[in-house]
């Protein structure tokens, strides 16, 4: 059982692979929705990033396709990164909201690298922050950059935008009888091994206490109904404790 928390900062992981359309690279319809729901996010006093990664546009693993050299199939991924970072600054943009695109790497006239002192002070004023260019290494994952990120901005809460609505004791695309877990500790994730984020990731996070939250990623609105409603994704927490709400 679990109890609606009142997370204020939020640091959202979003795979580059929801941003993509039936044909396209993009979803207008997904990005028109995103931005919505951080709109509501926003009216609800909360303060927004993003880590954005790639998969839409390229992954560092399908070097072998081509025949090419792994690490430069992981800057071309970091690269991807960026695209969808932009494309994601736009949209916001579009719809009133303030953005920054905040990268590893240094883009002239595109993206910085920033201090987190300043990147709080956006969050502060209600600016959404989207963090691109991977961690700048190759051989890492985006939800490396995401459990260093949350840890540099002192998010409340990572949340993490899957295609399901939440962490199962099995594969339910592939079981029937697959039971969500409401609640769980980083602990138990790891011995159940059931693949959450990277390791590397989640031993930051359980260290530096921040929870994470799986939750349907593919209807953006859910980043909002997960705040309100229990029943909604899974809450990954670092120590089995009574978790107390609003
Ligand atoms: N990547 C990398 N280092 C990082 C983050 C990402 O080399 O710190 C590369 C890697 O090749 C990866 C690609 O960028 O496949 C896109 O990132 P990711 O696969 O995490 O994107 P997502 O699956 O979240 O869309």
């Amino acid at each position: 059982m679990r109890t609606v928390q009142p997370f204020k900062r939020l640091l959202v992981k979003l795979s580059g692979e929801l941003l993509s359309g039936e044909n396209s690279v993009f979803s207008a319809s997904y990005l028109n929705n995103l931005s919505e729901a951080v709109l509501r996010l926003q009216k609800e006093n909360k303060q927004v990033a993003f880590v954005v990664g790639g998969g839409n546009i390229w992954r560092g693993r399908d070097a072998d396709l081509l025949g090419i050299n792994g690490t430069d199939a992981d800057y071309i991924g970091m690269l991807s990164t960026a695209v969808n970072g932009l494309m994601l600054k736009s949209c916001f943009e579009s719809k009133g909201l303030k953005a920054e695109l905040v990268s590893s790497f240094f883009i002239e006239g595109i993206a910085y690298r920033r201090h987190p002192s300043e990147i709080r002070e956006f969050l502060e004023n209600q600016v959404v922050v989207i963090f691109v260019g991977g961690t700048g290494m190759p051989h890492l994952t985006t939800d490396t950059l995401a459990a260093i990120r949350a840890v540099e901005i002192s998010a409340d809460l990572l949340v993490k935008l899957t295609k399901v609505d939440g962490v199962y004791d099995k594969d339910p695309m592939k079981y029937t009888d697959a039971c969500k877990f409401d609640v769980l500790t980083f602990d138990e994730a790891v011995q159940k091994r059931l693949g959450v984020m990277d390791l590397a990731a989640f031993a930051l996070l359980r260290d530096k206490n921040i929870p994470v939250a799986v939750i349907k990623g593919t209807d953006p609105m859910e980043l909002v109904s997960f705040l309100h409603d229990s029943n909604k994704g899974t809450l990954v927490i670092p120590y089995s404790q009574e978790v107390h709400g609003e």
